[in-house]
């Protein structure tokens, strides 16, 4: 039983952010009263006509393009037929042969390692509406009816549930930087398909099950981890696979067989007749790929060999544009890279957490992170300061304004007073004997718990460097 290796592929869902639906002029909006997003396009009302948003198109080939993809110069869209009542036109307008984005690839990393799953196609269509159901009965609401989405299809080459969910990671945090899609998984911006099977090494794959719609990347990830197992019991019972889409209830956490899979022909696909065919020049697809942002595994590079800074920062730096942005802002003002970073993934990154607020809505800029992190460098405030100072920042009050005046305002600047210091530290030394004997009989870190006690006295303004040299001094004097 455990010989059997699990194959696994991806079929990704982002809702582009497009201001407008990709047949329409609708907003694309989220939520909002039901069927106020609509017209008679979205509603594929007899005798509409679609025109297709060309920022659709567009951002297909930026998302191709950062998923390093060839880029079909001649693409065209598809009728793909099924009938539910989330689809007004009953069918629903997508690709088949001919995607805009074909072969590509994406680098993840799981353990340490760097894998690389393919990319094999990325292709547009529309969303469907939703379907809501209540109590008296089910209503359709078509406000998200027709906005563009693209469809990112892998290669089967993950092989474990860890590298679904560093698949997903990593694709998100791409698709974040590229800002094609804002990627919310709470409100279906970006849902995933999860296709499973199980082989022996060297034995043709087996029967495929697909789960659809998972909406979190730890629900993708567990549905993988209980599918793989299942097939491997249903097997070793003896018994057969068949192929189906399962629908995986999270709270209870196992699948549930929705239908037994159809075939891609009964889809009735065939080209869509209302569209004309999307041509894509080079020139297009080059001035696409100049706006190409820099990408996390690019930057995370950068700030490694630029700043020095240790893996762990880096990753953590860049798992959001928004906060790595900062970081740039910051150090392109000349200030000393790793304080920055210290700041950002401790202080900043707490008070974000503690307020519920999303990292785009940090209330200050790189200059002021510059200039918190200088004050801090050239021993004007104390780093417990310094968390004071970001505490500052993120109340209303405080808004707007420079470290260097909240410093000077509050009363926070380090004290440098030799002689200040050097009383505050006698008192320590008398208030504290047997941290003293301590220290004397040859524990020699127990000053740390001495200048704690300066640092705490002084409300955390002595000048640490300082008081730790001047314990030492009247210790050992
Ligand atoms: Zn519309």
């Amino acid at each position: 039983m455990s010989d059997y290796k699990a194959v696994i592929g991806l079929e990704v869902h982002a809702e582009l952010d497009t201001a407008s639906k990709i047949y329409c002029g609708c907003t694309t909006a989220f939520g909002g009263e039901e069927n106020t997003h609509v017209c008679p396009i979205c509603l594929g009302l007899p005798g509409a006509l679609p025109l297709l948003n060309r920022k659709v198109v567009e951002f297909c080939i930026k998302a191709g393009l950062a998923l390093n993809c060839k880029i079909n110069n001649y693409s065209r869209q598809d009728r793909k037929h099924y009938f539910y009542p989330d689809l007004p036109k009953s069918f629903q307008t997508s690709q088949l042969d001919l995607p805009i984005c074909y072969d590509g690839y994406l680098d993840i990393e799981v353990n340490g390692q760097t894998k690389r799953i393919g990319i094999t196609r990325i292709h547009i269509e529309e969303d469907a509406g939703k379907l809501i159901h209540g109590l008296t009965g089910t209503r359709v609401d078509y406000n998200r009816g027709a906005t563009g989405l693209i469809e990112i299809v892998s290669e089967p080459d993950l092989t474990n549930p860890d590298e679904v969910y560093a698949y997903m990671e990593t694709l998100r945090q791409v698709l974040l930087y590229t800002g094609v899609s804002n990627c919310k998984m709470e409100e279906g911006s970006l849902r995933c398909d999860v296709n499973v099977s199980i082989h022996r090494e060297g034995e043709p794959f087996g029967v495929r099950t697909e789960m659809k719609n998972l909406n979190s990347l730890s629900a993708a990830k567990a549905a993988a981890a209980y599918e793989i197992k299942r097939q491997k019991q249903v097997l070793a019972e003896g018994g057969d696979l068949f192929q189906a889409t399962l629908r995986w209830d999270d709270a209870k956490g196992i699948n549930y067989v929705m239908r037994v899979k159809e075939h891609a022909d009964e889809y009735y696909y065939f080209p869509e007749p209302d569209i004309m065919p999307i041509v894509i020049t080079p020139e297009e697809v080059e001035a696409i790929r100049a706006t190409l942002p820099e990408l996390p595994k690019a930057r995370q590079q950068r700030y490694k060999s630029q700043y020095g800074l240790s893996d762990y920062d880096a990753n953590i730096l860049t798992v959001s544009k928004a906060l790595s942005d900062l970081f740039d802002q910051a150090v392109a003002c000349e200030a000393p890279a790793k304080v920055c970073a210290n700041f950002i993934m401790g202080d900043i990154t707490r008070l974000l957490n503690e307020k519920a607020l999303q990292p785009e809505e940090v209330p200050f800029g790189g200059k002021e992170l510059a200039e918190l992190a200088n004050l801090i460098s050239q021993g004007a405030i104390s780093s417990s300061a310094g968390s004071k100072v970001v505490e500052l920042l993120f109340q209303p009050e405080f808004a707007g304004k420079a470290p260097k005046a909240i410093v000077e305002e509050q009363n926070l600047g380090q004290v440098s007073d030799q002689g200040a210091i050097k009383a505050m530290c006698q008192q320590v030394i008398d208030a504290n004997p047997k941290v003293v004997e301590d220290y004397r009989g040859g524990k020699k870190q127990a000053i740390s718990a001495l200048v704690g006690q300066v640092m705490k006295a002084s409300k955390g303004k002595a000048n640490p460097a300082m008081a730790n040299q001047l314990l030492e001094e009247l210790l050992n004097g």
